[in-house]
């Protein structure tokens, strides 16, 4: 069963929809990847033949390493888009989608570019909300 799925940036000028099914989520720990999030990546991914860029006015694209190519919004910054020249797969930044779709994080890869500032498993504490009690030092 197709659904439809939607999303886009933080100002709204790019927004894309997707008519089928989301792939679980990968977290990308790699130094580009860290350098345009500010942390690492988390991406669904898609079929090309399933993706609609709906609006793109601002949509700006920056090539990191040859053949491949990021997708942001020139207004507002946010990450969107990662994929291959000709690939048949468009990765989708998770934090764009504008709903819950039940995806979760099935492999975390490039572990051994990851930030010594963070573990890779989850075991920190997850809070719903930003209340949380770490002290300043
Ligand atoms: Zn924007
Ligand atoms: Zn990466």
């Amino acid at each position: 069963m197709s659904q439809l799925i939607t999303g886009g940036c933080m100002c709204g000028r790019v927004r894309y929809q997707v008519l089928g099914k989301l792939r679980d989520i990968v977290a990308c720990h790699c130094v580009q990847c860290r350098r345009s999030s500010g942390h690492f990546v988390t991406a669904t991914a898609c079929r090309r033949r399933e993706f609609t860029l709906v609006k793109g006015e601002t949509l700006k694209w920056y090539v990191a390493v040859p053949g491949f190519r990021r997708g942001f919004c020139g207004e507002c910054g946010s990450s969107l888009f990662f994929e291959e020249d000709g690939g048949e797969r468009v990765s989708i930044a998770a934090g764009s989608l504008d709903k819950p779709h039940g995806l979760k994080i099935a492999a975390h890869i490039f572990a051994s570019e990851a930030g010594d500032y963070y573990p890779i498993e989850p075991s920190v504490p997850v809070l719903p909300r930003g209340g949380h009690t770490v002290p300043l030092p």
